[in-house]
């Protein structure tokens, strides 16, 4: 179902007591009554604690992976079946970071988004041109690659479950955020795309979200456009006042 989503992937940082603290942050500045869902994606180690400590809050727990089988001699991953164990429910496949330094490729991407479906988990299923690709004007073609790949093979009833994130990799983490018009102008596409493959109720359902440098000074505007649901955030997710801001930005 299409809503209003802010979910801050927090990455490889904080320890338990950071952990303690941000969402103290988060939970003492947040409005009661909140125009998105509220999405945290702390590290594994810390998803129960954030879980327990936000049971009587409106704020999920995200994976920032998963792992596309479902038990096994797989050292060192995590199961589907241990993240729902410990309150998840969903999980953040496909992010770029995930894609150039673990080597995650489409076919991979459509186990994990198997297994994440099969198991009631929402896959916020990250896509998103390189630098090159976009001043080559092969943006469009990169994203419909990886969505294609991916997610094509689900059903229109299954594809509804699914919340797209497209994240420029050239706006990760840079301070160089795509602009509005550039965010609106992909997130149209993903959704024609969409109506083209499937129909166009299954498009207008389809929450898509930008990620990329999004700030408390930028989410406005960004928040603004027709196609944009909300954002996947990195780095101003850390602090919680950047992120109640962000949040608040709708
Ligand atoms: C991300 O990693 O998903 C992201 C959007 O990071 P940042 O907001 O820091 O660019």
């Amino acid at each position: 179902m299409r809503k209003k989503i802010v979910a801050g992937n927090w990455k490889m940082n904080c320890d338990l007591s950071e952990t303690k603290n941000l969402l103290e942050g988060l939970t003492q500045s947040l409005p009661n009554l909140l125009s998105a869902e509220v999405i945290v994606a702390p590290p594994f180690t810390n998803l129960q604690f954030a879980f327990d400590n936000l049971k009587n809050r409106p704020i999920h727990v995200c994976s920032q992976n998963i792992n596309e089988n479902d038990s096994g001699a797989f050292t060192g991953e995590i199961s589907v079946a241990m993240l729902k164990s410990v309150g998840v429910n969903y999980a953040i496949v496909g992010h770029s970071e995930r894609r150039e330094i673990y080597n995650e490729t489409d076919e991979l991407l459509k186990k994990k988004v198997n297994q994440s479906l099969k198991n009631n988990i929402t896959p916020l299923f990250c896509v998103g041109e390189k630098l090159p690709a976009r001043e080559a004007e092969k943006h469009f073609d990169v994203v419909k690659e990886q969505i294609e790949k991916a997610t094509f093979h689900l059903s229109a009833d299954e594809f509804k479950n699914i919340v797209i994130a497209y994240e420029p990799v050239w706006a990760i983490g840079t301070g160089k955020t795509a602009s509005p018009e550039q965010a609106q102008e992909m997130h149209l596409y993903i959704r024609e795309l969409i109506a083209k493959k499937y129909n166009q109720t299954t498009a207008d359902e389809v929450s898509i979200l930008y990620g990329g440098s999004v700030k408390p000074a930028n989410a406005k505007e960004i928040f603004g456009q027709p196609d944009v649901d909300g954002g996947l955030i990195g780095g101003a997710s850390l602090n919680a006042e950047d992120f109640v801001a962000i949040i608040k930005s709708f």
